[in-house]
């Protein structure tokens, strides 16, 4: 699977994920290899909030924004509720 952030095409590959001390993370993101890991066999909400909340963490990169982890957390928490609540809110039509 490939999520399409600006002008890159990550691919999300799904394993297990280890942070800088080698403990266990649910998603990482290196963008200089366009790869998103994200931890695998995880209940499928926790899957989606967690590219998500990647997602977050690329684009503020990409903007140049430095958004903090508890902010990060706190958008991809509220931006995944969101999108379950008000699906079929965009017009397909828009979106092209
Ligand atoms: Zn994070």
């Amino acid at each position: 699977m490939k999520v399409k952030i600006g002008p890159y095409n990550i691919d999300v590959e799904y394993c297990d994920v280890r942070g800088p001390q080698g403990e266990e993370i649910y998603g990482h993101t290196v963008l200089a290899e366009q790869k998103m890991q994200i931890k695998k066999n995880m209940p499928k909400t926790v899957t989606n909030e967690t590219i998500l909340h990647e997602s977050i963490h690329l684009i503020g990169d990409l903007i140049g924004l430095s958004i903090k982890e508890r902010d990060v957390l706190a958008l991809s928490h509220y931006l995944m509720m969101y999108i379950k609540d008000n699906k079929g809110i965009f017009i397909d039509n828009t979106l092209t």
